[in-house]
């Protein structure tokens, strides 16, 4: 098994929506802000070579809507074709895309305009969209929180070409790969598993999406649930700490990855890792 991370560019959110009632005093000293107060986020994506299936993990935000969305200032959107043959790849390597969820910033990057800009195409041809059955159904019919976050054209050219599967439970997608659902951000994300020599991999997507997020209670503006994400944020940390999981965080400008511990009934982060000290040769 090879992993790969591709960094998808980068975007800016206020920081009182990145720590949602969590006062800007004590958040600051872990995650820096800049002086309009926004903090960098990135679009962290992952690649999971097995061998039989390349499968990417999330696609960035991709450029169709970066007029319209450039209050998040994005800046170092990637192209896929160029960043994957850095690596050796091409677009048509790709055997799965698996979304966390289909806010913008998760799953643009997919689908792209093609040259006349008449019609949107898939990024990836060959490969099996997989998207949470809950997540796909709000997003269908969002509530009016997420419905800014959402774009058909990010998505609907996936399903009418048929390259979409729903996911409406934990699954292993291939040997040492799993999907499981979490709530709480939105309805139906999927966080992905992936089974390495000594430790499994925790793509945590928006469940946790800094390291400054790994106290239960330090929940994102953005989540829709908030009671929800902190139940769900609770069950993926327990079994994180319990079985020393690594969590690669998605968003995280500062904190690849890290370790996490449970002390006193609270989590915290006890070690940080970049991504290259992942060995994931079993
Ligand atoms: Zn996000």
């Amino acid at each position: 098994m090879k992993l790969h991370k591709i960094e998808a560019g980068s975007f800016h959110v206020d920081g009182g929506a990145a720590f949602g009632v969590v006062p800007k005093k004590v958040w600051q000293k872990r995650y820096p802000a800049d002086e309009n107060n926004f903090c960098k986020l990135h679009m962290r994506c992952l690649l999971v070579d097995t061998g039989d299936r390349r499968i990417l993990v999330d696609a960035g935000t991709g450029d169709k809507q970066l007029d319209y969305l450039k209050y998040y200032g994005f800046e170092g959107v990637i192209n896929f074709p160029d960043e994957l043959a850095k690596i050796g790849y091409t677009c048509g390597d790709i055997t799965d895309v698996v979304f966390t969820h289909l806010h913008f910033d998760h799953c643009g990057g997919a689908t792209r305009y093609n040259a006349d800009k008449s019609a949107v195409e898939l990024v990836f041809p060959n490969a099996t969209h997989w998207v949470g059955d809950a997540q796909w159904q709000n997003f269908l019919n969002p509530n009016v929180r997420e419905g800014d976050s959402y774009f058909s054209e990010n998505m609907l050219p996936i399903e009418n070409a048929g390259k979409l599967q729903k996911v409406s439970r934990d699954l292993v997608l291939t040997n040492g790969v799993e999907l499981r659902l979490f709530n709480g951000h939105t309805v139906g994300q999927i966080a992905v598993y992936v089974k390495m020599a000594q430790q499994t991999l925790v793509y945590c997507g928006d469940v946790i999406p800094l390291a400054a997020n790994v106290p239960v209670a330090w929940l994102s503006s953005y989540d829709i649930f908030p009671l929800d994400a902190m139940t769900d944020k609770q069950r993926m940390l327990e079994e994180a700490a319990e079985k020393q999981q690594i969590l690669l965080f998605e968003h995280d400008a500062y904190t690849e990855c890290c370790l996490v511990e449970k002390q006193y009934n609270k989590f915290k982060v006890s070690k940080t890792l970049r991504f290259e000290e992942i060995t994931p040769t079993p």
